[in-house]
């Protein structure tokens, strides 16, 4: 079975949409405020379609573009008009951020309760304790959603996550081990030893590595089932952009061994945006909840 990342997103973001006009009729439009440090081609393009998903769910949305060269001061002060804005609910600084600037510092001057990525100590703490507060990194959240409308058994099936990253491989991790999934994981990385062995023993794999076709087809236990996370470029002299697409796993040879697997594109990539109109309803729909517990 081909996991349809692009339908899978596509519920998800009409499910927003209904949500979205439920709280604009309550008085609430949702805001999601998205800063742009520098000229990263591949980051202006994402952070062009989060408006963009914005605006046709019916969300507010504000767009910091700012130029490379901006003094990490400048953008603390950004990020605290935005924690102060009560227009905005969630905000998303795109990584990366240029070299001069320390992201773990940006991150922590973030209202936590705007922090749409779910990468503030707060968050990752909330994670960790199934607080259901908790803003969940987009990308796990979407992988999650992937294999649960797969119809995907969890409980008890020995996943192997490929990758340790405070993005993607330990958020993963802490949601398939929580107590609402109940599967058996093993994270690996690049001082595993052994790598195809650890996955044979896999029911599910989810690769989040960043090595183009670097999972195999002699990696793979009949019958498992794949979640690639990659997005790797690679050349392509005959595609007018030069390059293509391809994900962590070698698609061509893994797909015919498994139960199920993603696509890339098609697979997680949809999903992130999708879980963070999610995110900013989660934000919005909570401050509510706080500005009502002030008041009392
Ligand atoms: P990262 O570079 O931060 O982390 C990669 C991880 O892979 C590291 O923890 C490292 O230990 C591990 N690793 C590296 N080489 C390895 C090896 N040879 N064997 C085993 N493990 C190894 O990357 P990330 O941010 O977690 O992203 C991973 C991939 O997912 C990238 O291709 C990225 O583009 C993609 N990604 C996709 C989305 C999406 O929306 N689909 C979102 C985020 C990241």
């Amino acid at each position: 079975m081909l996991i349809d990342g692009k339908k899978v997103a596509q519920d998800v973001l009409e499910m927003c949409r209904a949500e979205a006009k439920e709280l604009i009729d309550q008085g609430l439009r949702p805001g999601l405020a998205v800063v742009l440090v520098g000229d990263d081609p591949a980051s202006a393009v994402y952070v062009g379609s989060k408006v963009k998903t914005c605006a046709d769910l019916g969300f507010h949305s504000v767009e910091k573009i700012l130029p490379a060269s901006t003094r990490q001061e400048e953008l603390l002060e950004i990020v605290q008009q935005l924690n102060a804005d009560p227009s905005i609910h969630g905000i998303l600084v795109q990584s990366p951020l240029p070299p001069h600037m320390d992201e773990q510092a940006i991150v922590r001057a973030l209202d936590p309760r705007k922090d749409v990525d779910g990468f503030h100590p707060e968050n990752v703490a909330k994670l960790v304790m199934e607080d259901p507060s908790a803003l969940v990194p987009c990308t796990p959240a979407g992988c999650m959603k992937l294999l649960e409308q797969a119809g995907i058994p969890l409980a008890g099936a020995n996943v192997v996550v490929i990758g340790r990253s405070m993005i993607v491989g330990k958020p993963m991790a802490m949601l398939l081990v929580s107590k609402a999934a109940n599967a058996t994981v093993t994270i690996a990385h690049s001082r595993s030893r052994d790598l195809p062995r650890i996955c044979r023993q896999a029911d599910i794999i989810i690769a989040a590595v960043g090595r183009p076709e670097m999972v195999r087809a002699d990696w793979i236990k009949p019958g498992a089932v794949v979640i690639d996370v990659g997005i790797n470029r690679i050349a392509a002299p005959e595609k007018k952009a030069g390059y293509r697409l391809v994900g962590d796993v070698a698609f061509a040879e893994v797909a015919p061994l498994c139960s199920a697997i993603t696509p890339v594109p098609g697979g997680v990539g949809p999903m992130t945006i999708a879980m963070l109109m999610k995110n900013t309803l989660q934000a919005a729909r909570q401050s509510l909840h706080q500005s009502s517990a002030q008041k009392s």
